[in-house]
């Protein structure tokens, strides 16, 4: 994919996109991460919806932001932790300000908001939460956007970034149940954001409109899966098209 057919910025024109490559459950990949962040190097940022590394420290963190890095784009990268992120890893990507769940990323154009951690299952892995956790680690983050940006069409598109799914999706889906956040399914609805980008369930990759929110599940960056986010605005419409893609090496 060349740079020019994705990525254009021309406000002049009334037209302006941006584009946003999605990298999940990297799980401590670099060399993955770095053959697709080189591959669309016209993206204008990189969202991670968690699981940077496989139970590694902050070295590994180090390591797969040092592979994106360079082609970071003008939006930079944000994310969320997975619950194989352990606790140090966490730290160390929260003290570089690219943690979402720490504050949102606001441009002009977009908010993005987000919230990290598995659903609690088994209890084994480094960063579990429950139900209410997990709709207090968002919930109030998906009002104040809402509150900011009003009812829709907003003054700009919330892109909201969690590692666990909402539950019913179709990026929830594990052995044929749906194992996602039934917090989260609630704040979708309560809130319609127009993006909502997640992980975790690596079988359950998916760009699924449901209701009024395109949820993305781009499946494991570990095995060379990825998704693309491109928003268009035209003319004098506040509401951008919001269009994904899933890709695979
Ligand atoms: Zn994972």
């Amino acid at each position: 994919m060349t740079t020019d057919s994705f990525y254009e910025l021309d406000r002049g024109m009334g037209i302006s996109t941006r584009s946003l490559l999605i990298l999940s459950d990297i799980h401590g990949h670099a060399e993955v991460a770095k053959i697709l962040a080189s591959r669309y190097q016209g993206v204008d940022g990189i969202l991670i919806p968690g699981d940077i590394t496989n139970f590694g420290k902050a070295e590994s963190v180090k390591t797969v932001l040092a592979a994106l890095m360079p082609n970071k784009g003008v939006l930079g990268i944000h994310g969320v932790s997975g619950n194989c992120d352990t606790l140090s890893a966490r730290r160390y990507f929260s003290s570089l300000g690219l943690d979402l769940e720490a504050g949102s990323f606001e441009t002009q154009e977009l908010l993005v908001i987000g919230a990290g951690g598995g659903l609690r299952r088994a209890g084994i892995t480094s960063f579990e939460r429950n139900e209410e956790e997990l709709e207090a680690a968002m919930g109030p983050a998906l009002d104040a956007a809402s509150k900011k940006t009003g009812p829709r069409p907003r003054s700009k598109p919330i892109i909201v970034v969690t590692h666990s799914p909402p539950y019913g999706t179709n990026a929830d889906l594990h052995a044929g149940m749906h194992v996602g956040s039934k917090a989260f399914s609630r704040l979708m609805g309560r809130y319609n954001p127009e993006v909502w980008i997640c992980g975790h369930i690596h079988e359950s990759r998916c760009v699924s409109l449901e209701d009024e929110t395109l949820v993305i599940n781009p499946g494991p960056c570990a095995l060379g899966y990825h998704a693309l986010l491109e928003l268009r605005w035209e003319g004098e419409g506040l509401a951008p098209t919001v269009k994904a893609s899933l890709v695979s090496i």
